[in-house]
């Protein structure tokens, strides 16, 4: 059996080391504060939403919520982020994504000020990124590598293979690995044989949207596998296909209707890797721990504490 790579330790380890520093920051005069801004009711967004609000609640980060209505234009948008980049207690900005279509995302992200961007998704932190400057990293590949380091996964040297070059996961943990001295490749859908590019991988990092694609002829035995993919599954057929019959399994898809799996073959994963993040309860935890992690280091830098 593999190391099971398991993100809500790691999780609860990194919320652990913040405790402290928002209570230093809060002994100061003033907690950190995170502002989320939701538009509509994405049922998706909204889950991710409270439960970024309820991680700022455990750790005494001050955050509030502003939900302008589904037919909000880019304009109010840009309106709402200059007013929380003015704001003394805002240290972080949120814009959840997905935003509606008449919205020009890319103009909203780029309003956001870049010592607020706590997701790491303005361009200025993605320059700081690919020039290993200070700044705040992109949460799930940030995530990735904070878990990595914290099993004593050896990156320098290794070779590592990422599936997917989306701004959000694929390319900022790319950059991340190269910094840490792997040797890294990209590939997308574009890829030809990708199960054989994969098979180099000491590290293989998934992030695709395709639930269990990543099957045994990908996978080099041995190596640490990380699955960022998050596929909700609702098709009994398919989810009885993937987790070959399990019993499990099955019962809690029939009292969802629904089950997880992630972009790896859970099963194939555990014949051939040699250490993986289960899906759920790997990647998934980290990515509101390093957005919490993000907002704290935001504040200290206002701060003027680094
Ligand atoms: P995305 O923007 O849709 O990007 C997917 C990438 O996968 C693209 O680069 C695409 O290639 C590539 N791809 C698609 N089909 C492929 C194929 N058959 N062979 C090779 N490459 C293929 O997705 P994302 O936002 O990066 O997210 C990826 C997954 O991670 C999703 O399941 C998402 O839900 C999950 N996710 C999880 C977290 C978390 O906190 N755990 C956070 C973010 C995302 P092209 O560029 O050529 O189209």
């Amino acid at each position: 059996m593999p190391r099971i790579l398991d993100g809500t330790r790691v999780r609860d380890e990194i919320k652990n080391e913040l405790k402290p520093r928002v209570a230093a920051l809060a002994a100061r005069g003033r907690a950190p504060g995170l502002a989320v801004v939701l538009v509509g009711h994405d049922p998706g967004s909204e889950i991710y939403v409270r439960n970024k609000i309820k991680a700022c609640q455990e750790l005494g980060i001050y955050s509030e919520t502003l939900t302008p209505p589904e037919t909000v234009t880019t304009d109010e948008m840009l309106g709402i982020v200059e007013q929380l980049n003015a704001r003394c207690e805002i240290d972080g900005v949120l814009v959840q994504l997905p935003l509606p279509r008449q919205v020009n995302a890319k103009r909203i992200l780029l309003a956001v000020s870049p010592e607020k961007d706590v997701d790491g998704f303005h361009p200025c932190n993605v320059g700081n990124l690919v020039a290993g400057l200070p700044g705040p990293r992109a949460c799930t590949p940030a995530g990735i590598i904070e878990m990595l380091k914290r099993y004593g996964i050896q990156m320098a040297g290794r070779r590592a293979v990422v599936v997917g070059r989306s701004d959000i996961v694929g390319k900022p943990v790319a950059l991340l690995l190269l910094h840490e001295h792997a040797t890294v490749t990209i590939c997308h859908s574009k890829t030809p044989d990708l199960p054989s590019v994969c098979r180099e991988a000491d590290i293989l990092v998934a992030a695709i949207g395709r639930a269990a694609m990543i099957t045994a002829e990908y996978i080099k035995p041995g190596a640490t596998i990380v699955d960022v993919g998050m596929n909700r599954i609702d098709s009994r057929e398919e989810a009885a296909r993937i987790f070959r019959n399990s019993a499990d399994k099955l019962a809690s898809f029939d009292k969802k209707g629904n089950v997880l799996v992630g972009d790896v073959d859970p099963f194939d994963a555990a014949e051939k890797a040699g250490a993986c993040t289960p899906v759920p309860g790997g990647v998934g935890p980290l990515t509101i721990a390093m957005l919490m992690s993000n907002t704290v280091a935001a504040a200290e830098r206002r701060a003027g504490i680094c």
